[in-house]
């Protein structure tokens, strides 16, 4: 990566935005031997936050050169248990998906999200082809023949494709002209890693409660991650608890499964909202990660979805020899409909099978986990269906 030298410079692509999909973008566009810039600003990634990524992501990551780092401190996904534990009269039984049903040692890994995006920021620094420049983009306008960019410090830069990657208020899409439908859900995710008693054994607990999921995603060690949803009053309540208090919550809420907990990490509250962007792409902009859809953590398939923007960005540009531009974006924006739509439409219906306390819907979801439970196929193809890369691919 060079260091940000010129105040007027002119780049193949340009991605705006240093989280791990902007990181991930700008590796894949030089690989494809684009001259490509990266407006990443230095960015604060909490230390209790994790994310589970399933097969699709890992091969990228892989691809890229960042699997070898991140394999160190990441866990391995061997199972997913799901507990019914709402207390309503009509409940589920236990369901454990086994990586091993379908052949594979894991699902994928649990990884912190500081430590991807700096693995990743650190290939790109070795990386000839990339400028990065430390500071946001602050204004954003397309011409006919190239996007041109300005710094927050007043640089100037020009590109023939500009990458939005700049999170769930992002610049590039209020300028590409691009509108989300967005809404606040009525609720928020409380974080943090814990230390624990019990081995993990690798397995991914999922506490289905009334308010919304209770999450201990195994980390390296004795460790999880725990990803709390409650009410936002709830979710803020809990984060200021004494640490034993807390603590204690915690360990009733996971009924005590993996034995006495430690707090290892600050705890913090984000509040959960879904959105999508009405398109994709537009002009000479293609957007990606939360830029594109914003996804509650139920289901772990948020990032997973942005690698899987960035994975169909590699292969376009693989294959696109010419210059990029809107015909590019085009393509991208064609590429991603089904999965993206498909995806945004399942985590709805899971969180609000969750919430509703409507018997019909509950009894839908008890005999469909029973199925899950009792009839290998039907659990297999489940399976086969959360690691897809698309509805389309099963
Ligand atoms: C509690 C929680 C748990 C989750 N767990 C999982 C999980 O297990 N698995 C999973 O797949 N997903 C998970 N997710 C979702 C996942 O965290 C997000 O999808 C992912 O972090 C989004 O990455 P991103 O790169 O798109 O955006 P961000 O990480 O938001 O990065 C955007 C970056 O753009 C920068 N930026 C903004 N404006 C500008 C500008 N004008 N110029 C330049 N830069 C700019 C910002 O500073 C930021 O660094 C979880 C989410 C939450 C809230």
């Amino acid at each position: 990566m060079r260091a940000r030298k010129p105040r007027s410079e002119k780049f193949e692509v340009c991605v705006v935005g240093g989280g791990a999909t902007g990181w991930a973008a700008a590796l894949v566009a030089a690989a494809a031997g684009r001259e490509t810039a990266i407006l990443a600003p230095p960015a604060d990634f909490p230390l209790g936050r994790t994310a589970a990524l399933f097969a699709g992501a890992v091969e990228l990551l892989t691809s890229l050169g960042a699997m070898e780092t991140l394999a160190q401190s990441a866990a391995p996904l061997k199972a997913m248990r799901l507990i019914d534990d709402t207390g309503r009269l009509l409940r589920a039984p236990e369901v454990i998906f086994w990586a091993s049903e379908i052949g594979l040692e894991a699902f994928g890994y649990n990884i912190a999200n500081r430590r991807l995006v700096e693995t990743l920021s650190g290939l790109a620094r070795d990386n000839p082809r990339i400028t990065q420049f430390e500071e946001p983009a602050a204004e954003l306008a397309f011409g006919e023949d190239e996007a041109r960019l300005t710094t927050k410090s007043g640089a100037h830069l020009a590109a023939d494709l500009v990458l939005g990657a700049d999170g769930s208020r992002s610049l590039v899409r209020e300028r590409a002209g691009i509108g989300m439908r967005r809404s606040r859900m009525a609720q928020a995710a409380l974080v943090t890693t814990l230390s624990v008693a019990f081995d993990h054994r690798n397995i991914s607990t999922e506490f289905h409660k009334a308010n919304g999921p209770f999450t201990l995603v195994p980390m390296p060690g004795e460790n999880v991650s725990l990803v709390w949803v409650e009410r936002p009053v709830e979710a803020t309540r809990l984060a200021e608890l004494p640490e034993d208090d807390f603590v204690a919550a915690a360990e009733r809420a996971s009924h005590s499964l993996l034995g006495e907990m430690r707090l290892t990490a600050p705890r913090a509250s984000y509040p959960l909202s879904v959105g999508l962007a009405d398109r994709f792409a537009a002009s000479r902009a293609i957007l990606i990660g939360e830029a594109a859809h914003v996804f509650p953590p139920i289901g772990a398939q948020g990032l997973n979805l942005g690698l899987r923007d960035v994975e169909a960005l590699q292969s376009l540009l693989v294959t696109h020899r010419g210059r990029l531009g809107q015909e590019t974006a085009e393509e991208f924006h064609r590429l991603r409909q089904g999965d993206v739509r498909s995806r945004t439409l399942a985590v709805d219906l899971l969180n609000r099978s969750l919430l509703t306390g409507m018997l019909p819907v509950q009894a839908l979801r008890a005999v469909a986990l029973s199925a899950a439970g009792g009839f290998a196929p039907f659990r297999r193809f489940l399976m086969h269906q959360g690691l897809a890369r698309s509805f389309r691919e099963i």
